[in-house]
């Protein structure tokens, strides 16, 4: 156990205070445990940190028990239905997909150059490019932080949605993620659900793409939009979109556009890009609405702004702190909602600090 330990360079936005106390949990559970019968007689908080990369931490830090997920195993099982991976919730998320690709395994291949740890996955369901970390779940072990028992979820069982679980909903910050168990497949063509991921291998001649062409294709696009994490690009210091696409009904989305017809004047004026779901519901580009309420890419405001390649990312341009960017995050929120009467809903988890 560690105290005092700065959270700020364990996360990848690089604001926020100390852990009053963090541990690495490795396999020996017994430790784990004592710390959280010892937590609890101190009535400490507690905080379940992975690789920091969708998290913002307030400036006065964490004054409880921080424990990190550090386990580090992979274990393939070839199965009837599939090759079945098992992985420590400390393995890194990327080194995984690069293993499963060069594996030759197709169903993650999508969701390559994503920061942060294979056992938070599950947490908002990863997903990118088509695909999403709820496509191959298995399973979920994980420790329960109110007695320290362990239990696995079935992937039925984990309430998955779009950028959601049940370990963001009702069941948020009660378990610690141990291992996550994926199904991928040997020899299958990568299924394409991403308009222009597709295109970019079509245009490169690729129809029938390996995981491996996949693979380089989605870290092409995301370097083009700094979605991947690099030391030397400014505009990688994030959490990824700070903002999740907002899912409203198709009358929302009619006087959304009607609106902007209106504004504009011109009837070519399509309104925000969008797609449509099933009924009558329909996922809108946050990123449009943002760019449209006033805050362009490269938007700047002294120690933060926006990513000059993408407008969902808020960047630390360099000391700033967790207040600058909440202020940021809810000068633009409020912008949109008063611009377009959306709301929006933020990504990241936030320890300490609020929108509201
Ligand atoms: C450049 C960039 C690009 C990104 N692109 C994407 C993208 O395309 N798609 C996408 O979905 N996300 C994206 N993200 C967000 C982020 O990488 C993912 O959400 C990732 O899964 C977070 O993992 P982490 O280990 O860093 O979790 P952390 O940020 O450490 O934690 C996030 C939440 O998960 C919980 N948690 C973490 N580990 C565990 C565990 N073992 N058990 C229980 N709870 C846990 C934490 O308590 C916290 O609530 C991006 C981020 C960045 C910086």
């Amino acid at each position: 156990m560690r105290e005092n330990v700065p959270l700020a360079p364990l996360c990848t936005l690089g604001v926020g205070g100390p852990a009053r106390y963090l541990l690495d949990v490795h396999a020996d559970l017994e430790t784990a445990r004592r710390a959280l019968q010892w937590a609890r007689e101190e009535k400490l908080p507690l905080f379940v940190l992975g690789g920091g990369s969708n998290l913002v931490v307030s400036d006065e830090g964490f004054p409880g028990l921080v424990l990190r997920a550090a386990l580090r195993s992979r274990r393939l099982i070839r199965q009837a239905n599939g090759i079945a991976i098992t992985l420590g919730a400390g393995e890194i998320w990327d080194d995984i997909v690069e293993w499963s690709v060069a594996e030759r395994l197709s169903g993650i291949e999508c969701l390559s150059g994503i920061p942060g740890s294979a056992g938070a996955t599950p947490i908002q369901n990863l997903g990118a490019y088509g695909q999403q970390v709820g496509d191959t779940l298995i399973e979920v072990e994980a420790l329960d932080l109110r007695d320290g028992s362990l239990v696995s979820f079935h992937a039925d069982e984990c309430g998955l949605g779009y950028r959601m679980s049940r370990f963001k909903a009702m069941d948020k910050g009660r378990y610690l993620i141990l291992a996550v168990r994926l199904l991928l497949h040997e020899q299958q063509p990568a299924r394409l659900r991403h308009e222009e991921l597709a295109r970019m291998l079509h245009d490169g001649g690729t129809d029938s793409p390996t995981p491996r062409d996949v693979r380089n294709a989605v870290m092409t696009l995301r370097r083009r939009k700094s979605m991947v994490l690099d030391d030397a690009d400014a505009n990688s210091r994030s959490v990824g979109s700070f903002f999740v696409n907002p899912i409203v009904t198709t009358d929302v989305f009619e006087s959304v556009r009607n609106a902007v017809r209106r504004e504009s004047r011109a009837a070519s004026e399509s309104g925000p890009p969008a797609h449509e779901l099933a009924d009558g519901l329909v996922k809108i580009s946050a990123a449009w609405l943002i760019e449209r309420a006033g805050f362009p890419r490269g938007f700047r405001r002294r120690r933060v702004g926006l990513s000059q390649r993408h407008a969902l990312a808020i960047v630390n341009r360099g000391g700033a702190t967790a207040r600058d960017v909440m202020t940021l995050a809810r000068d633009i929120r409020n912008a949109v909602l008063s611009r377009f009467g959306i709301r929006l809903a933020i990504e990241p988890e936030l320890l300490g600090v609020a929108l509201d």
